[in-house]
């Protein structure tokens, strides 16, 4: 069975540096807001461009500090409304309610998955006050257009980049384009930790300064406390950790680029419809990171069987769309034709840094062998 995506053999391959730098932590009897989170953000924020990056303990939590950030600074307030996109992970989602900020849902542009300028411009109201993009799959949105549209209506940006660690378009990386940008390195990203870990980047040291506090119990002194905070930190061993994988991400990305790569040249079946992509070679597109590899199909319960009984592993990204989930149960009568039609057709297929030239032709061949009799 090729597995959707193998966590052991992937760290496996980093077993000698992670376990020194395990030990280096255990050795230092320093476990909270060390050198390793210092020098983790400090090699993070370089590697993405940006002055700053502050450490938190999730994705989610990266996001949800920002915009509780933007209202303690006083640019946001309760009831403002944010676009974001109707197809993304809840999490994008669940940071904008739970800060009691209005998300409006916008369709994203069929081709790309992911939000367009077009439809950001068409979504904005006199109460928007806030954009967030996520780079779904892997793949980042149009930030110059999308920046463009903020800078028009003066909106703020948080991208999600949680699935795009490295992603690129005209020359800059995710992460370096809105006024921040959350992380998370759940260990299934494509930079992840061994447990839960995030992280803000921004070019702005106050909004930095402010989530930093806010995630340490609303405190920048110790035991003086300017805000009801939270904690939510990245610890010293996640740190250590991803300080071992932030080396070999751009190698781990180059990978997954070829077999996308691979993928694109050799799968061949008119009822798959595969990921469309801006330059005809996979391997040197640097906007798209492959976090998935996403292909769409009309039989798609069929094609999961097919896949199946050739030993192919998949998984649905995702099954149900935030606006049908019953946590948003005041969304039901919300129809998102493109949406709707993504969640009922798409499919996963394995893909990561540790397949082998076999399992990628087995998974070719197991596509290009499925017929759709409809
Ligand atoms: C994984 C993910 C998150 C949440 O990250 P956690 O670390 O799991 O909290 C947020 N947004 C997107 C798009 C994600 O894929």
């Amino acid at each position: 069975m090729i597995n959707f995506l193998n966590l052991k053999d992937i760290n496996a391959r980093y077993r000698s540096e992670l376990i020194e730098a395990c030990s280096k932590v255990i050795d230092s009897g320093w476990y909270i807001s060390g050198k390793e989170v210092a020098a983790f953000e400090s090699e993070f924020a370089s590697y993405c461009g940006v002055r700053h990056c502050v450490g938190v303990a999730n994705g989610l939590d990266a996001l949800t500090l920002t915009i509780r950030a933007w209202k303690v600074l006083g640019l946001l307030k309760e009831g403002d409304e944010v676009i974001v996109p109707a197809n993304t992970y809840i999490a994008s989602i669940l940071a904008v309610t739970e800060n009691n900020l209005v998300p409006v849902l916008v369709e994203p542009e069929e081709f790309s998955f992911n939000l367009g300028a077009e439809g950001i411009a068409n979504a904005v109201t006199d109460r928007t006050k806030m954009i967030l993009p996520v780079h779904l799959y892997g793949r980042i949105c149009n930030m110059p257009a999308i920046m463009d549209v903020a800078n028009k209506y003066g909106l703020l940006v948080l991208e999600d980049s949680a699935q795009s660690h490295g992603a690129m378009i005209a020359g800059k990386k995710a992460g370096n384009w809105g006024h921040a940008s959350a992380f998370s390195f759940y260990p299934g990203k494509n930079l992840g930790a061994l447990g839960d870990a995030g992280a803000v980047t921004t070019d702005n040291e106050t909004l930095a300064d402010t989530i930093r506090a806010l995630g340490n119990y609303g405190s920048k002194v110790k035991y003086n406390n300017l805000y009801k905070g939270v904690n939510s930190r990245l610890d010293e061993m996640q740190a250590a950790m991803l300080r071992v994988k932030l080396r070999h991400l751009d190698d781990d990305t180059a990978i997954r680029r070829a077999v996308a790569s691979a993928y694109i040249s050799g799968i061949k079946n008119e009822a798959l419809q595969l990921p469309l992509v801006s330059g005809t070679d996979a391997k040197v597109c640097s906007e798209h990171v492959w976090h998935l590899f996403v292909i769409r199909s009309k039989k798609r319960q069929a094609l999961i069987q097919h896949l199946k009984e050739r030993g192919v592993e998949t998984l649905i990204h995702y099954p149900i769309p935030p606006h049908k989930q019953q946590a948003y149960a005041e969304w039901g009568d919300l129809q998102l034709a493109i949406t709707e039609r993504i969640h009922a057709e798409v499919i996963s297929l394995p893909i990561s840094q540790t397949m082998t030239n076999e399992e990628i032709e087995l998974v070719v061949h197991a596509c290009n062998s499925f017929q759709c009799e409809s």
